[in-house]
């Protein structure tokens, strides 16, 4: 049994299909702050199983407790916890609070109830403006430039300190790079409240009429087409690699107790290459400009994935098209066109 936290948002409910798929049974706690129920029958739809739902805030200690009280999981997947940038710059105590005090809630008490294994959700992020490409684990990381990325790296280090201390206890940290597009079956996918920040969301609303014009920020890099290179990583393929980190800690075959794995494709591509594959992919043509470079944008980001190939056996698979056909086959049934 996995307990999911977040396992109503974009990754967690594809994670937990995959999970389910593989055999496993999933508890999933969730307070809808950034995702709906529609995750939950969207689940139902593909795997035919409800996995069982608390709605809780993981920052609420004794809530949590009791769901460790009366569920028998040996492992967690923890997803649950704000991701917007921008909103973290202007709000950075609420970053902190979150971010930081669910997993500590959730460490100390697989502490105190004797659970073995966690997966946590990091990030590229952490590498910054990396001086070498592609980046390995290895890479150092770079001083977080927002509070969200900050609350990724210092999340790291809790992990890693709280499993050095604790020899029960086992621990996985996946940086994801750039997760796209959606379950084949267009039943889940990313739900984005408001104005997307992340590209495929902008893009694919942007081909639904949902907004006027994709912005790409940025065509004078000093890349082979202008704009940012980034590790595009389809978001059945990442749920995957957790069910694959799950195995490795339940099956006892990690090599020390704490392990760090990129989770991306290995392959560099630039924001128009995305755009014009998405136009190819879906034959459309979508409306868009050039504008100036976003803030905080680093120029490349790709994963070195040799260590989550050899050690976890795990690779993406999908192809960029069909991960695009699969982003725009979801807007489509978002908004029943
Ligand atoms: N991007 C863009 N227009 C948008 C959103 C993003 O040109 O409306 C670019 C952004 O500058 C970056 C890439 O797309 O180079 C990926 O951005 P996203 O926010 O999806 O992920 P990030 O790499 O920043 O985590």
């Amino acid at each position: 049994m996995v307990l999911v936290t977040g396992g109503a948002g974009y990754i967690g409910s594809h994670t937990t299909v995959e999970l389910i798929n593989a055999g496993y049974e999933v508890v999933i706690v969730d307070n809808f702050s950034n995702s709906d129920a529609s995750s939950l029958e969207g689940i139902y739809g593909i795997t035919g199983v409800k996995p069982t739902f608390i709605e809780a805030n993981c920052c609420d200690r004794e809530a949590m407790r009791r769901v460790f009280e009366a569920y028998d999981f040996a492992s967690v997947i923890h997803f649950a916890a704000f991701k917007a940038v921008g909103e973290s710059v202007e709000q950075p105590l609420k970053y902190y609070q979150n971010n930081m005090l669910s997993l500590l809630n959730i460490l100390e008490l697989m502490g105190e109830y004797g659970r073995q294994n966690i997966v946590f959700s990091s990030s590229a992020t952490v590498y910054g403006d990396a001086e070498e490409l592609p980046v390995t684990e290895r890479t150092p990381r770079k001083p977080a430039t927002s509070p969200y990325g900050n609350t990724k790296q210092m999340a790291e280090d809790i992990l890693r300190d709280t499993v050095a201390a604790n020899s029960s206890l086992r621990g996985i940290a996946l940086r994801y790079f750039n997760p796209i597009g959606a379950h084949p079956t267009a039943l889940i996918g990313e739900l984005p409240r408001g104005v997307p920040n992340n590209l495929v969301p902008y893009i694919t609303q942007t081909a639904a009429g949902v907004r006027e014009c994709l912005s790409i920020f940025g065509d004078d890099y000093d890349t082979p087409d202008g704009s940012c290179l980034r590790d595009f990583i389809d978001i059945v393929d990442l749920a995957r690699a957790h069910v694959v980190a799950i195995g490795r800690m339940v099956e006892d075959k990690n090599k020390e107790r704490y392990e760090i794995f990129n989770v991306g494709t290995g392959r560099p591509v630039s924001v128009f290459e995305l755009v014009n594959g998405f136009e190819r992919s879906n034959n459309l043509k979508l409306n868009y400009r050039v504008a100036p470079r976003r803030a905080g944008d680093v120029m490349a980001v790709w994963a070195d994935t040799t260590l989550a190939n050899e050690e976890l056996g795990w690779k993406a698979e999908r192809e960029l098209e069909d991960t695009l056909r699969s982003a725009w086959a979801w807007e489509r049934h978002v908004r029943n066109i």
